[in-house]
């Protein structure tokens, strides 16, 4: 929506640098028009002056004239294709130039195209520079300056070498021809206060309309949106989140309490504390989003493009919602008086099934009664589901902070075998034992200690545990079978990867611990490594120089290219288990499982599949050269004493 918030008052006609643009414009408009007559009345002057002035003065004057107005023509076509915010200052003084270039050559008539004793022709000369000069004051109407560039450099060496003259009447027709500029000045000056004050007129008309829509669409107490522009920007972000798969929030937010202070404290303090209100959310939200006013004390925030995924949004609109609860919260003071107000908020998601903006925030609003029935001061969602996702996130994001101090972590590990079936590793695995909740997934709380950064709180901790475990593995066992143990894997998440020190940190766990980081491979995912190559690389060639292994992990879910591969120091890919799964089915996955493995096999690198389940994924890898493996098909991850108790039965359940 258009419209000039604070806008001059009416302009004064006579400012030289008002509308310049426009009138730029226009003096380019005219310019074809000049440009035609310059060159008929030129080609004219010098088919007439022929039997009088010698050719060679002829033809240096006409083809001046004609370059002349060449130039100007190009300079015509550069200004039509201008980029439309260009500043209009230097095509002004371009056309400046122009209008001199083209006067000179008419002045010049006089001396070049000027007959000594011919007083015919010399009419004809003065005849004709008067006439142009006439014409110019319509095609150079728009700008007074322009008018002079062309006008005095035009008519002023006529008027000097009719003043030099001694035939008779010579003075008195100077005398006259200075008269004549004069009057045409006047009457350029004329017209273009009268094309100013239409541009003016023009600008004010402009502005009303701004205005008048701008009062359509816009509660005319705060200044925000109104239900009508809301409603609209509510269908078209219906509209895009259903084309674009994410999800969207609407807040409903009233004012607890906004009658009585009203009635009590009187309509002034109560618009003032809406005006404030609106303010605060105005400041609050992002660009992109929408506060509106329904009208009394209730408004609406649209909070667009959320994410996709259901419960991180849930929880994230519960954040934004608590931090406008927050917001509108703090004392008001208005009036003298300090104000304690708290508002209810519902929260409606969408896009749902198929309702329409208007259904939508129906759906907001009955959040929003619920949310003053259960004592104000509260947040509801619409749907239930979604009240219960925001909350067990909620509860997981503050859990999850001491779970590691609860020691509620364990480690679980899951071997790696060769076709052979001896064990060449196994990748750690994290687990979260919650005394209400029983085993949580790490598909369920990695993503959110990713999210709120606890994710290196608990990513040093498996970096530290997995390799004490490994080198008490190493060190104290008389088991041949763990005696042997090849590598150990441990997950790296990209937050922790970023870290400034992450390198420094690994040494410093690998010293502290003593294990030897030849039986350490890391497994980076594919999407952290691209994003800063050069970082990643650095970072990579310092942990392969300490002897660490990197691998990366769900390889073929990210956007590798065989150029960024080549340059990073990797030692292993592990197919990501979304390609096993559908093997040796479905053709589109096989072929990626193929090329994966020809891929590594040509830059020297070990692949190994993860989630194999069947014999006839493990045939179908064995058979296109995979020879190392991680699935249910061998085994699930196990706690340590039964990885343990596996090793030592010879890897077998
Ligand atoms: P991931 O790194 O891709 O780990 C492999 C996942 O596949 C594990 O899920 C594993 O249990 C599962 N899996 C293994 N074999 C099979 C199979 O044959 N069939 C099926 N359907 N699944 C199989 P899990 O343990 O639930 O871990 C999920 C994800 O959580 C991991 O995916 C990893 O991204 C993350 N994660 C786990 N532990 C850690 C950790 O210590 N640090 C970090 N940053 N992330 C971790
Ligand atoms: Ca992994
Ligand atoms: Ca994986």
């Amino acid at each position: 929506m258009k419209h000039f918030g604070t806008a001059p008052d009416r302009p004064a006609a006579n400012d030289a640098r008002l509308f310049l643009a426009d009138r730029v414009t226009l003096l380019y408009d005219s310019l074809p028009l000049a440009l035609t007559a310059v060159v008929i009345n030129g080609g004219i002057l010098a088919a007439v002056q022929r039997s009088v002035i010698s050719q060679p003065l002829i033809s240096l004057w006409f083809g001046s004239l004609l370059a002349v107005t060449l130039l100007r023509f190009g300079l015509y076509h550069g200004y039509r294709h201008r980029s439309h915010s260009a500043d209009p200052v230097p095509w002004f003084k371009l056309f400046l130039i122009g209008a001199l270039g083209s006067g000179l050559i008419w002045g010049s008539t006089a001396y070049l195209m000027f007959p000594e004793r011919d007083p015919v022709h010399q009419l004809f000369v003065i005849f004709v520079v008067g006439g142009m000069s006439a014409g110019a004051v319509t095609t150079l109407a728009a700008s007074f300056l322009a008018l002079l560039f062309f006008l005095l450099p035009a008519m002023g060496p006529v008027i000097f070498r009719l003043y030099q003259l001694d035939a008779p009447l010579s003075d008195v027709m100077a005398a006259m021809l200075v008269l004549f500029l004069a009057m045409i000045s006047i009457a350029a000056r004329r017209s273009r206060k009268l094309i100013m004050e239409s541009l003016v007129r023009r600008y004010e008309h402009q502005r009303t309309e701004a205005a008048m829509e701008h009062q359509a669409h816009h509660d005319s107490l705060t200044e925000l949106p109104n239900r009508r522009l809301l409603v609209h920007r509510l269908e078209q972000e219906i509209s895009r989140s259903r084309r674009h798969r994410f999800l969207a929030a609407v807040l409903f937010i009233d004012i607890d309490r906004f009658k009585t202070i009203n009635d009590s404290l009187g309509h002034s303090v109560g618009d003032s504390l809406l005006r404030e209100v609106a303010m605060r959310l105005k400041s609050n939200v992002r660009e992109e989003d929408t506060a509106a006013r329904l009208g009394g004390d209730e408004f609406v925030i649209i909070l667009s493009e959320l994410g996709d995924n259901d419960t991180l949004v849930a929880r994230k609109t519960q954040r934004l919602a608590e931090k406008i609860e927050n917001l509108l919260s703090e004392p008001y003071q208005i009036e003298g008086h300090t104000l304690h107000v708290t508002p209810s908020i519902g929260i409606a998601m969408f896009p749902v099934d198929d309702a329409d903006a208007e259904e939508v925030l129906k759906q907001s609003d009955i959040a929003m009664y619920r949310a003053k029935q259960l004592g104000r001061n509260t947040i509801q969602f619409y749907l239930p589901a979604m009240q219960q996702a925001a909350k067990t996130r909620l509860d997981i994001e503050n859990e999850l902070r001491d779970a590691v101090e609860r020691d509620e972590m364990e480690l679980y590990f899951q071997p790696q075998l060769d076709a052979d079936g001896r064990m060449v590793g196994a990748e750690t695995l994290l687990r979260w034992n919650h005394p209400q909740r029983g085993m949580i997934s790490p598909a369920d709380f990695i993503p959110v200690a990713e999210d709120t950064g606890t994710i290196l709180i608990l990513g040093e901790w498996v970096l530290q545990r997995a390799c004490l475990q490994l080198k008490s593995w190493m060190d104290t066992t008389t088991d041949e079978a763990l005696c042997a143990f090849p590598c150990l894997a441990i997950n790296v998440s990209p937050k922790q990867f970023r870290q400034q020190d992450f390198f420094q940190r690994v040494q410093h766990i690998i010293k502290h611990t003593g294990v030897d980081p030849r039986h350490i491979e890391l497994e980076l995912t594919e999407g952290m490594l691209i994003e800063n190559i050069e970082d990643t690389a650095e970072k990579m060639a310092q942990l392969a120089d300490l002897g660490i292994r990197l691998a990366i992990d769900d390889f073929g879910t990210g956007y590798s290219s065989l150029h960024y591969l080549t340059r990073l120091r990797l030692d292993r890919i592990k197919i990501d288990q979304s390609f096993v799964r559908d093997i040796p089915r479905a053709r589109h996955s096989e072929v990626i499982v193929e090329t994966i493995i020809l891929m590594a096999k040509n830059l020297g690198l070990d692949v190994i599949a993860e989630g194999v389940e069947t014999e006839a994924q493990l045939n179908f890898l064995k058979q296109r050269g995979c020879f190392t493996y991680q699935g249910y098909y061998f085994s699930k991850p196990l706690p340590r004493d039964a990885f343990q108790r596996y090793l030592r039965n010879g890897c077998k359940s």
